[in-house]
Parts: structure tokens; C-alpha cells; sequence
């Protein structure tokens, strides 16, 4: 029985690239603002009704992170070391705001969202020493925008949302997605829209749009003079093509996405188990996530997941704070990350996988919870050593 795995992206292949990289050959630009990087920008505005120059791509939605942090809020300063994000999400969010000087302070999030909620978040007794908060749009939800609008307004403290995964939501409903608030967007070949490498920092304001194309190009505006903060998070022109190709098949594989969580919440339907999966479009179309309802029947599914040959993924790791670098982290408690974390359950998704494939993962999700439902003592006694996937 072949292990089915966790993800098999799939991104344009040569033949869908070559145009393009036939007009890098002879116009010999491979990096620096190239036409092809203009091209994919302009197509990704129109496609999001944004404003002219409203995206910039970058190498990374890393890169596009940093970025747009450097371009709202600036690096660190003395009175405000603190950034704001949540303790479930994946390290980047944390990465990134170590790269503009700033100490992350991880804080829980909301039950039912799996998000930092903005109305508890005004009352934090820290505010004060925040000098950026990085909300996180988890696993491509919609980013809410004007939540945390509302929220910057009433304190002044610049956000940038984490909306890695979110492309599809914001093609879904662009006027909810992007506004003031800029959004990084990760291109990242996992993810529903790939250029292999990449990012896009998306924004409604232009003047601080303008900032991040400066921060991403070593503070250099017009002339080679570095007039801010800064790093080298240009996308290249050979990322560009691939991001081209993908988007001339874009609803293609939306499309093929949607197919397979379709094809997830019939089998689950099935099994009177549909309540708990959480799949395109909820989610991005990259993503296929199972609830488990107790930690005792998430034992019992990781245990027959392996013994269906089903590759799964804790997305999100088990929580910021328990990565060894991240271990003595400033954070209030977490015990929604802790359980959430350990509950929701990464299974596999590619825009091609098979109705048989899907029919395995959803039986083998069936058969551990049956198993803990007759015996759960005995399936936790004999399994109560958890694999960590990350
Ligand atoms: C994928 C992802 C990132 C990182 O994007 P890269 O393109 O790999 O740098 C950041 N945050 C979240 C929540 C992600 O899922």
C-alpha cells in the first residue's frame, strides 16, 4: 500500500513556462523590477480590483512580511520592542518580526476563529509597549480587514496581517480583503497560488505600498541611496514566469481544489463526520483539516491514519513556544493553541489526488474515532506515544 502524502503540489510544468522564459532570454532582465514581475503584478491587481502598484511581489511572503512591517511600523524602537502574534501559526509570522528587531509576545487565539480576536486583544494590559501587531488569517481564511481597521484606528499601533494562504479568499471577495491594512500573501509552492518562491505585500494605500517596494529593494527609491530600513526581498523575473504560468491556470486548479473537498465532505458526509472537516473554500484549497473533538480521539486518529498509510501534518507545529528556539518566548498562556493545535489535523490534499485516496484518508479518520468511542482506554494505553509532525 502506497503511503499517501501529506501534500504533492503541483505547479505549471516546462512546456507552460517556456514562453516566458523565452522572453527573459532575450530581454536579459532576471531580476530588479523586470517586465514579467510587472506583468504578474498587474495581473494580480486586476484579478484583486486593487489599485495601480496596490501589490508588490517579493521573493518570499516572508519577505513580504518583513516588508510591509518595515513599511508600517519601522523597525523596533526602545519604548515599543514588542510585536504581537498569535501562539498557533506557522514561524514565519515570528521570524519576520525578529528580522525588524521586534521580541514577538505570542498570544492565545480564539476558539471558534483560530485567530487573534481583535475586541479581546484592545484590552491587553501590553498595548503600550507594542510597536506592531501580526495578525494571522489561518490556513488562507479571509483576512479581517476591517476588524483590524477598527483596531488601528482606536490605538494607533500599526498591524500587518499574515494572510499567507489567503489568495483565494481574496480573489473570492476582494472589497473584505484588502484596504489600508496590508496583507502578505505567500507564493510559496505548498500553498493554492505558486510561483516555487514568493510573496506579495497587498495594500489599498499606495504611499505605503511604495515604502515596501523600497524596503524589499535595500531603501533605494529612484536613485541608489538607501534611505530606510531595508532588505534584498525582490522577486526574481524566473519566479515571475512561474507565477504567470500559474495564473493561466488558475481556475483550472481552483476548480481541482474545490473537487477534492467536495470530495471530502461527501465521503465525511458518509460517515456523519462532515461537521468537523474544514476544506476549500473555508479554508485555501491547499489546505484539508480535520477537528478532532478530545486529545484522546486524536491519538486514535493519528494512530489509524499511520495504519492506513495516510500521511498527515500539524501545519501549525504544536504552538509557537514549543519550537526548541522559541521556547522561553514572552507570552500569556495558551491554552487554546495548546488544544487547538493538537486537535485540527492537517490531511492530504493535492489538486490531483484521488477519489480512492480520499475515500482511504476519510476511513481511516472513521475507524480512529470508532476505536476511541468503544475503547479508548485501551487505544491510548497502547498508543500514548504521539509521532510530532511539523
Ligand atoms: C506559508 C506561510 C508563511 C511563509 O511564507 P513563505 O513564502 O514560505 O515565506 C507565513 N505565514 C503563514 C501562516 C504561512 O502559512
Amino acid at each position: 500500500m502506497n503511503k499517501i502524502p501529506v501534500m504533492r503540489p503541483k505547479l505549471p510544468v516546462a512546456d507552460q513556462i517556456l514562453p516566458y522564459l523565452r522572453y527573459i532570454d532575450v530581454g536579459r532582465t532576471y531580476s530588479n523590477g523586470g517586465p514579467l514581475v510587472a506583468e504578474l503584478e498587474t495581473r494580480i491587481t486586476r484579478l484583486l480590483r486593487s489599485p495601480a502598484g496596490g501589490i508588490v511581489c517579493t521573493g518570499s511572503g516572508t519577505a513580504a512580511l518583513v516588508c510591509a512591517i518595515l513599511a508600517s511600523s519601522g523597525r523596533a524602537r526602545a519604548a515599543r520592542p514588542l510585536a504581537i502574534v498569535p501562539g498557533y501559526t506557522f514561524i514565519a509570522t515570528a521570524s519576520a518580526v525578529e528580522q525588524c528587531g521586534y521580541r514577538p509576545y505570542l498570544v492565545d487565539v480564539d476558539e471558534m476563529s483560530w485567530m487573534l480576536d481583535p475586541e479581546r486583544l484592545i484590552a491587553h494590559p501590553l498595548l503600550d509597549h507594542v510597536g506592531v501587531i501580526v495578525p494571522v488569517a489561518s490556513f488562507g481564511k479571509p483576512p479581517q480587514q476591517e476588524a483590524w481597521r477598527r483596531f488601528a484606528r482606536r490605538t494607533g499601533i500599526p498591524i500587518v496581517i499574515d494572510a499567507a494562504a489567503s489568495f483565494e479568499a481574496c480573489v473570492a471577495s476582494p472589497e473584505q480583503a484588502i484596504g489600508d491594512i496590508p496583507i502578505a500573501l505567500s507564493f510559496h509552492a505548498t500553498k493554492s497560488f505558486a510561483t516555487g518562491e514568493g510573496g506579495a505585500v497587498v495594500t489599498s494605500d499606495i504611499a505605503l505600498a511604495d515604502r515596501a517596494r523600497q524596503a524589499m529593494n535595500f531603501g533605494f527609491y529612484g536613485a541608489r541611496n538607501s534611505q530606510m530600513p531595508s532588505i534584498n526581498g525582490k522577486m526574481s523575473e524566473y519566479h515571475a514566469a512561474v507565477g504567470l504560468a500559474s495564473l493561466d491556470s488558475l481556475y483550472e486548479r481552483q476548480a481541482a481544489f474545490r473537487a477534492v473537498a467536495d470530495c471530502y465532505r461527501r465521503y465525511f458526509n458518509d460517515v456523519t463526520m462532515a461537521d468537523n472537516f474544514h476544506g476549500f473554500p473555508e479554508v485555501a484549497g491547499c489546505y484539508a483539516l480535520y477537528l478532532c473533538q478530545t486529545s484522546a480521539e486524536t491519538t486514535a486518529v493519528h494512530t489509524a491514519l499511520e495504519r492506513f498509510g495516510v500521511d498527515f501534518r500539524l501545519w501549525y507545529g504544536s504552538g509557537l513556544h514549543n519550537h526548541a528556539y522559541y521556547k522561553d518566548v514572552e507570552r500569556d498562556e495558551l491554552p487554546v493553541t495548546e488544544d487547538l493545535a493538537r486537535r485540527l489535523v492537517g490531511v492530504p490534499v493535492a489538486c490531483d489526488l484521488s477519489a480512492s485516496d480520499v475515500s482511504r484518508v476519510v476511513a481511516a479518520i472513521a475507524d480512529g474515532v470508532r476505536r476511541d468511542k468503544i475503547m479508548p482506554s485501551i487505544v491510548n494505553s497502547k498508543n500514548n506515544a504521539i509521532v510530532g509532525y511539523a
